[in-house]
């Protein structure tokens, strides 16, 4: 395939695709982030005054040593990890050593909602709870842009909140290539942009659906037909009342099956779970139910382990690796799209993959833009992107040809201003316009 047509058609096209697409709805995490950019010297004080070295990180944050492990463990890999934290102290502890950051819009969901809306798409609505005034100031003020206010209206998520103050924030730590700290006499250089996150969300860990929202979305599916449902990182094993993920995961499903019973077609994206037994019940309980997956490499490689496959290479986007265990995935649990991001190629596997390819080659073109600008671009902006090269790495990864299984090496931006929601804007705009051609 020669990808550079492949990219200019996805240029100039990628407007009119957008419109020939369905709404789409999201749920059920829209969070406020508060970004913070490392400083070396204050990490690496931190780092010594915890004795903290590089190890594979937890599981959650319990201590100030959890959460500076995950810390490290982004900066020294270079690669992005989210962890929950559990403890209130620890909360507070890092509120008081860099405050709440720049305040954004995060949030899987409300993430992909902009980016969406942003891009052009007409009609989506992003579930937003609670809908308090401090989140909803955080919307960009676009007309197609809505949710589910409490009373049940559609509206923008500005005009419709109620409370003030915000029970749950999301710290990014960004990390820079090349950010140098030294750690018993050892120099440890960060090898990529990528970011650490640290999240405290005790009012919407369960993922519940509220009432309202469930009701009026039932009656609206064939107005918004595609589902992107996200947010299961920010879940636990077992909350305080006594409920289990295993419980709150029923519940979901309960949700897809109904609304796919009116037609939905449901897209998960995956994030950073990091809780094994999450994990677990969404590849057993949720994964048998859903059309398509997103998700990058440390997400698949934990998964591999979960479902018995060697993890080998994978983190390292070694293709043939990355093919089988998505092979494996897609057998065991009958996921009819799985589309997985990595820098420097994106692999989807699905029947007929390569019918798909310009639409991945648009989400590549809008992840390079915003990675090169910092915001979500629109269609209309896209085509500045074709002057970041496509990536050697990817370019070999392509030699895999397969009828059910596409590689798209993409362009990657020198010095990207940001990272974060890169992969929200892959997964949810390449979703979004996955039915042009076909029927998922
Ligand atoms: P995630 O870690 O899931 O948010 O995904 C991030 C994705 O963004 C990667 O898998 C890449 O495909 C893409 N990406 C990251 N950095 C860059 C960059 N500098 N230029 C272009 N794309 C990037």
């Amino acid at each position: 395939m020669n990808y550079e047509d492949l990219y200019k058609a996805a240029a100039g096209e990628s407007c009119e695709m957008v419109k020939r697409s369905h709404g789409i709805a999201l749920g059920f995490h829209s969070v406020a982030d508060g970004l913070i950019l490392t400083e070396e010297r204050k990490f690496q004080k931190m780092l010594e005054d915890f004795r903290v070295n590089p190890s594979e990180p937890p599981q959650s944050i319990s201590s100030v040593e959890d959460f500076l492990a995950g810390y490290l463990f982004t900066f020294s890999t270079g690669k992005a990890l989210q962890l929950m934290i559990d403890k209130e102290d620890v909360k507070k502890w890092i509120e008081e050593h860099f405050g709440k950051g720049q305040l954004r819009l995060g949030g899987t969901s409300a993430n992909m909602a902009v980016a969406l809306a942003s891009f052009g798409f007409s009609k989506v609505l992003v579930y937003v709870y609670p809908l308090v005034k401090e989140l909803a100031d955080l919307f960009p003020d676009l007309p197609n842009l809505r949710t589910v206010s409490n009373k049940g209206k559609i509206i923008h998520p500005r005009s419709g909140w109620n409370g003030e103050k915000l029970g749950a924030i999301h710290w990014i730590f960004e990390v820079k290539k090349g950010q140098k700290i030294s750690l018993s006499g050892r120099e440890i250089i960060c090898p990529r942009d990528n970011r650490f996150i640290a999240s405290w969300n005790p009012v919407n860990s369960k993922l519940d659906i509220a009432s309202y929202f469930r009701k009026i979305y039932m009656g609206m599916v064939s107005q918004y037909p595609k589902f992107l449902l996200a947010g299961f990182h920010i879940m636990r094993d077992t909350y305080p009342d006594g409920d289990t993920v295993e419980n709150r995961m029923r519940e979901i499903v309960s949700f897809v099956r109904e609304i796919k019973g009116k037609g939905a077609t449901v897209h998960v994206e995956m994030a950073s779970v990091r809780r094994e037994r999450v994990r677990k019940a969404m590849i057993d309980l949720l994964f048998p139910e859903i059309d398509s997956l997103g998700l990058n490499e440390v997400e698949l490689s934990w998964i591999a382990e979960d479902i018995g496959i060697s993890s080998t290479g994978i983190m390292d986007g070694e293709e043939d690796k990355v093919l089988r265990a998505l092979e494996v995935l897609r057998d065991k649990k009958g996921i009819k799209r799985i589309h997985f991001h990595t820098l420097g190629y994106y692999m989807l596997v699905r029947e007929k993959a390569n019918r798909e390819a310009l639409n991945l080659a648009v989400a590549a073109l809008a992840a390079a833009r915003r990675a090169e600008t910092g915001k979500p671009p629109s269609c209309n902006e896209i085509k500045s992107a074709m002057i970041h090269p496509m990536s050697e790495f990817g370019i070999k990864a392509s030699r895999i040809f397969k009828e059910d299984a596409f590689i798209l090496p993409t362009r990657i931006v020198d010095r990207p201003k940001i990272t974060v929601g890169l992969g929200d804007t892959i997964s949810s705009i390449a979703f979004s316009l996955s039915d042009l051609h076909n029927d998922v």
